[in-house]
Protein backbone atom coordinates (compact mmCIF):
# COMPACT_ATOMS: atom_id res chain seq x y z
CA UNK A 1 0.00 0.00 0.00
CA UNK A 2 1.33 3.45 -0.58
CA UNK A 3 0.37 7.07 -0.10
CA UNK A 4 0.50 8.83 -2.83
CA UNK A 5 1.04 12.89 -4.03
CA UNK A 6 1.29 14.97 -6.99
CA UNK A 7 3.01 18.28 -7.25
CA UNK A 8 4.03 20.23 -10.44
CA UNK A 9 7.10 21.77 -10.94
CA UNK A 10 7.71 24.17 -13.55
CA UNK A 11 10.83 23.19 -15.56
CA UNK A 12 13.49 25.53 -17.35
CA UNK A 13 11.03 26.04 -20.45
CA UNK A 14 8.99 27.26 -18.19
CA UNK A 15 6.57 24.22 -19.09
CA UNK A 16 5.04 22.26 -15.59
CA UNK A 17 6.21 18.53 -14.64
CA UNK A 18 4.26 16.10 -12.89
CA UNK A 19 6.29 14.83 -10.05
CA UNK A 20 4.16 11.72 -7.84
CA UNK A 21 6.22 11.01 -4.85
CA UNK A 22 5.16 7.64 -3.09
CA UNK A 23 5.41 6.57 0.50
CA UNK A 24 4.92 3.09 1.82
CA UNK A 25 2.18 2.68 4.24
CA UNK A 26 2.01 -1.26 4.23
CA UNK A 27 2.91 -1.07 7.65
CA UNK A 28 0.70 1.35 9.21
CA UNK A 29 -2.41 -0.18 6.94
CA UNK A 30 -1.62 -3.20 8.59
CA UNK A 31 -1.51 -2.18 11.99
CA UNK A 32 -4.93 -0.62 11.28
CA UNK A 33 -6.05 -3.32 10.20
CA UNK A 34 -5.09 -5.32 12.99
CA UNK A 35 -6.07 -2.75 15.87
CA UNK A 36 -10.16 -3.08 14.08
CA UNK A 37 -9.85 -6.93 14.18
CA UNK A 38 -8.47 -6.83 17.51
CA UNK A 39 -11.27 -4.65 18.27
CA UNK A 40 -13.99 -6.85 17.78
CA UNK A 41 -13.10 -10.10 17.87
CA UNK A 42 -12.62 -12.42 21.06
CA UNK A 43 -8.49 -13.70 20.65
CA UNK A 44 -8.91 -17.28 21.75
CA UNK A 45 -12.21 -18.41 19.59
CA UNK A 46 -11.94 -16.03 16.48
CA UNK A 47 -15.35 -15.14 16.59
CA UNK A 48 -16.69 -12.10 17.91
CA UNK A 49 -16.33 -10.35 21.40
CA UNK A 50 -19.15 -9.00 23.73
CA UNK A 51 -18.64 -5.77 22.50
CA UNK A 52 -19.00 -6.07 18.80
CA UNK A 53 -22.31 -8.07 19.76
CA UNK A 54 -24.05 -5.51 22.26
CA UNK A 55 -23.51 -2.90 19.21
CA UNK A 56 -24.95 -5.02 16.93
CA UNK A 57 -27.89 -6.02 18.60
CA UNK A 58 -28.93 -2.64 19.46
CA UNK A 59 -28.87 -2.12 15.62
CA UNK A 60 -30.98 -5.36 14.89
CA UNK A 61 -33.60 -4.55 17.80
CA UNK A 62 -33.84 -1.29 15.85
CA UNK A 63 -34.35 -2.67 12.73
CA UNK A 64 -36.64 -5.63 13.48
CA UNK A 65 -39.06 -3.02 15.35
CA UNK A 66 -38.93 -0.68 12.08
CA UNK A 67 -39.74 -2.99 9.66
CA UNK A 68 -41.64 -5.68 12.14
CA UNK A 69 -39.22 -8.51 11.51
CA UNK A 70 -38.93 -11.83 13.34
CA UNK A 71 -35.49 -11.51 15.71
CA UNK A 72 -34.39 -13.95 18.13
CA UNK A 73 -31.75 -14.39 20.50
CA UNK A 74 -29.89 -17.50 21.97
CA UNK A 75 -27.55 -17.33 24.80
CA UNK A 76 -25.82 -20.87 25.61
CA UNK A 77 -23.27 -21.60 28.71
CA UNK A 78 -21.10 -25.17 28.51
CA UNK A 79 -21.96 -27.32 31.50
CA UNK A 80 -20.06 -28.00 34.37
CA UNK A 81 -16.91 -26.36 32.46
CA UNK A 82 -15.33 -25.63 35.87
CA UNK A 83 -15.20 -29.64 36.15
CA UNK A 84 -13.32 -29.60 32.78
CA UNK A 85 -10.61 -27.56 33.51
CA UNK A 86 -10.19 -28.67 36.64
CA UNK A 87 -9.69 -31.87 36.08
CA UNK A 88 -8.04 -31.60 32.31
CA UNK A 89 -6.17 -28.49 32.81
CA UNK A 90 -6.91 -24.76 31.39
CA UNK A 91 -5.11 -25.34 28.26
CA UNK A 92 -8.04 -28.32 27.44
CA UNK A 93 -10.92 -26.16 28.60
CA UNK A 94 -9.24 -23.76 26.23
CA UNK A 95 -9.50 -25.92 23.17
CA UNK A 96 -12.93 -26.95 24.12
CA UNK A 97 -13.72 -23.65 24.04
CA UNK A 98 -12.09 -23.31 20.28
CA UNK A 99 -13.99 -26.48 19.22
CA UNK A 100 -17.04 -25.74 20.61
CA UNK A 101 -16.93 -22.14 19.06
CA UNK A 102 -15.79 -23.76 15.61
CA UNK A 103 -18.46 -26.36 15.67
CA UNK A 104 -21.21 -23.67 16.29
CA UNK A 105 -19.81 -21.29 13.43
CA UNK A 106 -20.26 -23.97 10.83
CA UNK A 107 -23.41 -24.87 11.32
CA UNK A 108 -25.35 -20.97 11.11
CA UNK A 109 -26.01 -18.35 8.50
CA UNK A 110 -23.29 -15.90 7.83
CA UNK A 111 -25.94 -13.55 8.63
CA UNK A 112 -26.33 -14.79 12.15
CA UNK A 113 -24.08 -12.56 14.54
CA UNK A 114 -21.75 -15.14 17.08
CA UNK A 115 -20.08 -13.95 19.71
CA UNK A 116 -17.79 -14.94 23.03
CA UNK A 117 -19.86 -13.26 25.58
CA UNK A 118 -18.21 -14.21 28.61
CA UNK A 119 -15.87 -17.48 29.73
CA UNK A 120 -17.87 -19.72 28.29
CA UNK A 121 -20.98 -18.27 27.17
CA UNK A 122 -21.83 -17.78 24.01
CA UNK A 123 -24.22 -15.54 22.41
CA UNK A 124 -26.04 -15.47 18.53
CA UNK A 125 -28.16 -12.96 17.31
CA UNK A 126 -30.22 -14.43 14.38
CA UNK A 127 -32.24 -11.57 12.29
CA UNK A 128 -35.22 -12.43 10.13
CA UNK A 129 -35.39 -15.95 12.45
CA UNK A 130 -38.62 -16.95 14.52
CA UNK A 131 -39.00 -17.84 17.89
CA UNK A 132 -39.73 -21.94 16.64
CA UNK A 133 -36.61 -21.64 13.97
CA UNK A 134 -34.33 -20.01 16.75
CA UNK A 135 -35.49 -23.09 18.62
CA UNK A 136 -34.62 -25.73 16.08
CA UNK A 137 -31.31 -24.32 15.51
CA UNK A 138 -30.44 -24.29 19.16
CA UNK A 139 -31.42 -28.45 19.25
CA UNK A 140 -29.26 -28.60 16.07
CA UNK A 141 -26.21 -26.54 18.06
CA UNK A 142 -26.92 -28.90 21.22
CA UNK A 143 -26.54 -32.00 19.25
CA UNK A 144 -23.58 -31.09 17.10
CA UNK A 145 -21.62 -30.11 20.26
CA UNK A 146 -22.61 -33.16 22.47
CA UNK A 147 -21.51 -34.77 19.06
CA UNK A 148 -17.67 -33.30 19.09
CA UNK A 149 -14.88 -35.77 19.89
CA UNK A 150 -12.13 -35.08 22.23
CA UNK A 151 -8.90 -37.42 22.73
CA UNK A 152 -8.73 -36.73 26.01
CA UNK A 153 -12.90 -38.52 25.70
CA UNK A 154 -14.56 -35.33 27.35
CA UNK A 155 -18.39 -34.58 26.93
CA UNK A 156 -19.05 -31.31 26.59
CA UNK A 157 -22.47 -30.33 26.94
CA UNK A 158 -24.58 -26.83 26.76
CA UNK A 159 -27.41 -25.14 28.25
CA UNK A 160 -29.71 -23.08 25.65
CA UNK A 161 -32.09 -20.16 26.23
CA UNK A 162 -33.72 -18.78 23.26
CA UNK A 163 -36.09 -15.62 22.92
CA UNK A 164 -37.72 -13.17 20.43
CA UNK A 165 -37.94 -9.92 20.23
CA UNK A 166 -41.47 -8.46 21.02
CA UNK A 167 -42.82 -5.61 21.07
CA UNK A 168 -41.77 -4.01 24.34
CA UNK A 169 -38.22 -5.14 24.14
CA UNK A 170 -35.33 -3.36 24.36
CA UNK A 171 -31.74 -4.90 24.26
CA UNK A 172 -31.65 -4.86 27.87
CA UNK A 173 -34.51 -6.56 28.17
CA UNK A 174 -33.56 -9.49 25.25
CA UNK A 175 -30.58 -9.66 27.03
CA UNK A 176 -31.90 -10.10 30.64
CA UNK A 177 -34.94 -12.59 28.81
CA UNK A 178 -32.47 -15.14 27.52
CA UNK A 179 -30.11 -14.92 30.75
CA UNK A 180 -33.55 -16.17 32.59
CA UNK A 181 -34.04 -18.87 30.18
CA UNK A 182 -30.66 -19.87 29.86
CA UNK A 183 -30.57 -20.36 33.69
CA UNK A 184 -33.66 -22.11 33.35
CA UNK A 185 -32.26 -24.80 31.08
CA UNK A 186 -29.11 -25.00 33.56
CA UNK A 187 -31.87 -25.22 36.59
CA UNK A 188 -33.89 -27.83 35.30
CA UNK A 189 -31.05 -30.34 34.15
CA UNK A 190 -28.57 -28.70 31.47
CA UNK A 191 -27.94 -30.07 27.76
CA UNK A 192 -30.92 -28.96 26.99
CA UNK A 193 -32.99 -26.16 25.60
P1 LIG B 1 -22.58 -24.55 34.88
O1 LIG B 1 -22.93 -25.90 34.33
O2 LIG B 1 -23.54 -24.12 35.93
O3 LIG B 1 -22.42 -23.54 33.81
O4 LIG B 1 -21.18 -24.73 35.64
P2 LIG B 1 -19.76 -24.26 35.15
O5 LIG B 1 -18.75 -25.07 35.88
O6 LIG B 1 -19.66 -24.30 33.66
O7 LIG B 1 -19.78 -22.74 35.56
P3 LIG B 1 -18.79 -21.82 36.36
O8 LIG B 1 -19.26 -20.43 36.11
O9 LIG B 1 -18.70 -22.29 37.80
O10 LIG B 1 -17.37 -22.05 35.70
C1 LIG B 1 -16.97 -21.40 34.57
C2 LIG B 1 -15.49 -21.64 34.43
O11 LIG B 1 -14.98 -21.16 33.19
C3 LIG B 1 -14.66 -20.96 35.48
C4 LIG B 1 -13.55 -20.27 34.74
O12 LIG B 1 -12.30 -20.52 35.31
C5 LIG B 1 -13.62 -20.89 33.37
N1 LIG B 1 -13.13 -20.04 32.29
C6 LIG B 1 -13.51 -18.79 31.98
N2 LIG B 1 -12.84 -18.33 30.91
C7 LIG B 1 -11.98 -19.32 30.52
C8 LIG B 1 -10.99 -19.43 29.47
O13 LIG B 1 -10.76 -18.54 28.65
N3 LIG B 1 -10.33 -20.62 29.38
C9 LIG B 1 -10.55 -21.64 30.26
N4 LIG B 1 -9.86 -22.77 30.11
N5 LIG B 1 -11.45 -21.54 31.26
C10 LIG B 1 -12.16 -20.41 31.39
MG1 LIG C 1 -20.91 -23.13 32.49
MG1 LIG D 1 -20.96 -19.33 32.69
Amino acid sequence: FVKGTLDFIKNPENKDNAVFTFVDITKEKELSELLLKQSIEDALTGIYNRRYLEDKLERHVNLAKRYERPLSVIMFDIDFFKHINDTFGHDVGDKVLIATAKAVSENIRNTDIFARYGGEEFIIVAPETTKEDAKTLAEKLMVSIENLGFEEGINVTCSFGVVSLEKPDTKETLLKRVDDALYEAKRTGRNKV
